[in-house]
């Protein structure tokens, strides 16, 4: 099965440190939801929708190798969605360890999973099927980091949480002790630290990639594809909406005063952008995709 996978793409550098993008499954969703207020006729020139309004996104964690720690941000759809669920979401296979061995890497080598939200399209890897059965931690190695806040949240969600928020999806979790909650701000190495945001949920976090005078940083949900460049295109899956808007306004433009990439963890299309004015996209990852080469003819 893996000799038939297409090697992963040369990860974007930044200094010290490396980001590969590996294939935690894609799914399509309603192309209305992921835009929100925004009408179609604007959002589709962006962004190509089917004849059922739906598109294509990814589910693709970031690897972070650093000279010290391995470490995965979100863990993709994972293996445990059933028949049915595969059949609304049209998903696409969770290839998250043949791809981990493709750069010689195994469960045990990841030091740290950061998981920027629990909803179930980006914590559903982190407990998988095991093979004899039941449920198992993915990386029983990793520590893993969540925000206070949502955990609060995931031990009582409210209606709608309930709805992403899988209980599946942590139960093996909580009892193997490998969680860590951070309260804010929290250094995990010298070159990567997290950010509380909020926005999308309570408890929602940033990355942020700095090395060698080079910066990245992965908003998340905040900012999940190119397409979504304007601070006021926010999605329906937003619980707080006006805070993502917020948060964009400010992150943006902190973030443009360092020349950082932008990183994406759902664009089926590029890895992460630079912004210029008014989210102007001015240059994209990897350097020789359809869209970047579009953006500077
Ligand atoms: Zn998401």
């Amino acid at each position: 099965m893996d000799q038939i996978l297409p090697p992963i793409p040369r990860p974007l550098p930044i200094g010290n440190a490396e980001i590969y993008w590996l294939s935690g499954g894609d799914f399509r969703l309603d192309g209305g939801a992921m835009f929100g207020p925004v009408p179609k006729t604007l959002w589709q020139k962006r962004f190509p929708a089917a004849a059922d309004n739906t598109i294509l996104l990814a589910n693709d964690p970031l690897l972070i190798r650093t000279p010290g720690q391995t470490i995965l941000v979100d863990s993709g759809l994972g293996n445990k969605l059933d028949s049915r669920q595969q059949a609304i979401f049209a998903s696409t296979p969770w290839r998250l360890l043949s791809q981990l061995a493709l750069l010689g890497l195994t469960r045990d080598d990841i030091d740290v999973v950061i998981l920027t939200h629990a909803d179930f399209d980006h914590a559903g890897g982190v407990v998988m099927a095991a093979e004899q059965g039941g449920a198992e931690v993915t990386f029983p190695s990793a520590v893993h980091l969540i925000q206070e806040a949502e955990w609060q949240d995931l031990a009582a969600p409210g209606r709608r949480a309930q709805e992403s928020y899988w209980p599946i999806n942590f139960t093996a979790l909580t009892s193997s002790g490998r969680i860590e909650l951070v309260r804010g701000e929290y250094q995990v190495c010298p070159e990567v630290r997290i950010r509380h945001t909020g926005g999308h949920t309570r408890g929602h976090q940033l990355v942020e990639i700095s090395s060698g005078g080079q910066c990245a940083v992965h908003l998340g949900d905040l900012f999940p594809t190119h397409a979504h460049s304007n601070p006021l295109w926010v999605m329906a899956y937003d619980n707080f909406p006006l805070e993502v808007i917020a948060c964009k306004e400010r992150y943006f433009s902190q973030y443009r005063q360092m020349d950082a990439w932008f990183t994406f963890y759902h664009d089926p299309l590029i890895r992460a952008c630079k912004l210029g004015e008014k989210g102007k996209i001015t240059d994209c990852w990897p350097p020789a995709s359809a869209l970047c080469q579009a953006r500077r003819g």
